[in-house]
Parts: structure tokens; sequence; C-alpha cells
């Protein structure tokens, strides 16, 4: 009899199993803490392909296989933070190179490329990146990557993956989504044209705000050699300890990203309809502007949202933010606690008011990462905070 068809094994499966055998010496199921900077070599010129931890280390490579297979891209690569893969990303880049970058892009991201990169000859364009048309006037022969985030950060704008990857492709420009927000559980950009798929480890993948990193995945071999080169060149790698914390995140974001989702979604419904909100932004709600195009390019909403209590001044902002008990007033996400976060002031305090304003982010606006705590407990939390308006 002819053997069944193979199966891929499905997301949670991967989550859970790839990059992660027991390990050879021991059996250990759990893939050890390989804390080691060094490796002993058994005779001059002989060693087991381990010589020193910037280069080697098998938590990291656990790791890697493991979000790359989460991505499904055929090579992942880690470092110290989300930060330090965007910046070897862009070490591929020589001086003269051009970058086209979504106009709300995360706000280190931003720093990274207009404040340090520039200084060191790379050119940077900064569009509207819902607006495909945008994109494709500000390449230029000298454009190398295009970089977008979506959803973005705070206002929950998208970018049509499969439509830039349409524009870049023909002209050997390599698509970079950062899919922070929306993980591989709802969305795989590598799938729907993207070249790199970026991350910072430190949210949704980790998931328990308790470690800082980053990583890439791309199908591309030229290019993952290229940034194989440079994350042992230029050496901003992570840790075992934090690899293997995330590792232990991965293995359940399927199940906390249904949960974040199931939370935020009710919670956007209620924020729609509440009298003392005057607009929430999240791409489930039927409101949303570009609610058709995140159904089509992905598989879920993400527990991310962003409102405006009441008139939407900073002083109505600060009666609501003040106010909340259960959610935490802090900076980033994605992990199980819920936080909110004033981005005016907070994650987004470097971008000019007139800026924000003319993208409708109102100087009192909120954000939430919604965690998987009881619905009924969150709820309640929103409700005696926007009652001190
Ligand atoms: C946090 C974040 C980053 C930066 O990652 P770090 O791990 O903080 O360096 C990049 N992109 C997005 C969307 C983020 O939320």
């Amino acid at each position: 009899m002819a053997a069944p068809p193979a199966r891929e094994p499905g997301f949670s499966t991967r989550a859970i199993h790839a990059g992660q055998e027991p390990d050879p010496t021991t059996g250990a199921v759990m893939t050890p803490i390989y804390q080691t900077s060094t490796y002993a070599q058994e005779a001059l010129g002989r060693n087991k392909g381990y010589e020193y931890a910037r280069t080697h280390n098998r938590t990291r490579a656990a790791l890697e296989a493991n979000l790359a297979a989460l991505e499904g891209g055929r090579h992942g690569l880690c470092f110290a933070s989300g930060l330090a893969a965007a910046n070897t990303l862009v070490m591929t880049l020589s001086a003269g190179d051009h970058v086209v970058a979504g106009n709300n892009l995360y706000g280190g991201t931003y720093r990274l490329f207009e404040k340090v990169l520039r200084r060191l000859g790379l050119a940077f364009t900064f569009v509207n990146a819902t607006d495909v048309k945008a994109i494709e006037a500000a390449l230029t022969a000298a454009t190398r990557l295009v970089v977008v985030e979506t959803p973005t950060n705070p206002m929950m704008q998208l970018t049509d993956i499969a439509a830039v990857a349409a524009l870049t492709r023909p002209r050997g420009i390599k698509l970079v989504v950062d899919n922070t927000f929306m993980t591989p559980f709802f969305q795989r950009p590598l799938a729907l044209g993207a070249d790199v798929v970026l991350h910072s480890v430190t949210k949704y993948l980790n998931g328990h705000s308790d470690m800082v990193g980053g990583a890439l995945v791309t199908s591309d071999d030229r290019l993952a050699e290229a940034l194989r080169y440079l994350q042992n060149a230029a050496g901003a790698v992570p840790g075992p300890m934090d690899c293997w914390l995330a590792l232990r995140g991965t293995k359940t974001l399927a199940v906390r990203m249904e949960r974040h989702e199931r939370n935020a979604r009710a919670l956007a419904e209620h924020l729609a309809r509440h009298p003392r909100v005057s607009h929430t932004h999240y791409p489930g709600l039927p409101s949303h502007p570009q609610h058709e195009l995140a159904r089509r390019q992905a598989s879920g909403f993400g527990g991310m949202i962003s409102f405006v209590p009441g008139d939407g001044s900073l002083e109505a902002g600060r009666c609501v933010f003040d106010r909340f008990r259960l959610f935490t007033r802090a900076e980033s996400l994605g992990g199980v606690e819920s936080l909110v976060c004033h981005p005016a002031s907070m994650t987004h305090a470097s971008v000019p008011r007139e800026d924000r304003l003319a993208i409708g982010f109102a100087d009192g606006l909120l954000r939430l990462s919604v965690g998987i705590e009881d619905l009924e407990d969150l709820a309640l939390d929103l409700d005696q905070a926007l009652q001190s308006l």
C-alpha cells in the first residue's frame, strides 16, 4: 500500500516541536540553556562544529529553527533585540543605497534609520504605507529595501503586503515586513510575497515580558548567508537564557494569540459602542477603513487596540489613563498581562505634534495591549476608568 501523503505539521505542532529534538547527549526533552562562551577542541583543527558562542549556540539555533518554521521560511536568525535585528538587516546595504519605509514605523526603528544610519550614508524616504502608489512613487534606481509594519502602532493602519511585493519583486528590491503585532499565528508575510520578516521577539513571541530579543526570517538563501555573516561579524547576538525563555514562549503562542484576540475583539466592540469614546482603532471592526484587507491578508486581528477617550484632549487621555487598576501603565506589548500606554508622551514622544494630528493621532489617544486575563475583569476596569470622564 502507498504511504499516506506527508502532511506538513500544523502551526501549534511546529510551535512546540520545530527546532527542538531531544538533546543528543542526555535526551533532555527541553533544549538546554547552553550557557558557555567556548567549546573544547579535540585536536588542532578538529572540533564538533562549535568554536565560539557568538558564532554558534545550540539554544539560539533551536529558537532560530523554531521561528523559521512558524513563519514558513528557510532561515531564521536571532538577535539581541528587535532593533539589533533591524540594524543587522540594514548592514547588508552600502553607502548610497536607498530605503523606502512606512511613515508610521515603530519609533525606535525610525530613530535608527533617521538619526543613526542616515549619518553613515544611507538614504531613507518615509511614505504613507497604506498607499501602495505612494510606495511606488518613492522607489528609485538606488532603492534596495522597502520596510513596512502592518498593522502600525498606534493607528492600526495596514499595508497590502501582496500588492507591495508585486512592485518590489520584479525590481529586485527586498520587501521587509515587521510582523511583531500579528505574529505568524495570524499573518505570514513570506507567503504573501515578502522577502524578510522582522520581529521584536520581546513582544508576543516570547509573550511574558521577561526578555528582550529580535529575529529575522527569510527564504532567500543569499540574503540569509549575508545575514549569518553579519550576525557573527557585527555580533548583536542574544544570550542563551533569553533564547530559552523565547522558546518556552513560542510553545504557547497559538493558545495565547487566540485568547488575546478573543479579548481584544470583545473590548474593541465594547469601546466602539461606548458613549465616552470618540474613536476606536482595531482592524477587526467593520468600521476600520481597511477591514477587508485585514480579513484578506491575515487570519485574525490581533490583540492591540487604540482608542480616543472623550474629546481626544490630553486631559481626557490623562484622566482615563491614570484611573486604570488592572491594566498596567507601561510601554511594550504582547505579554500575558494587559497594558495601557499613552503613546503621545511615551512610545511616540519624539514624533512632532502636527505629524501626529495629521494622521488622526489625538493627544489623548490610548493604546491597549490586551492580555489573556478574564474578559469580564478587563471590561470592568475599562468601564471604571472611562467613568472618570
Ligand atoms: C518593540 C518593537 C520593535 C523593537 O524591538 P526591541 O525588541 O524593543 O528592540 C520593533 N518593531 C515593533 C513593531 C515593536 O513593537
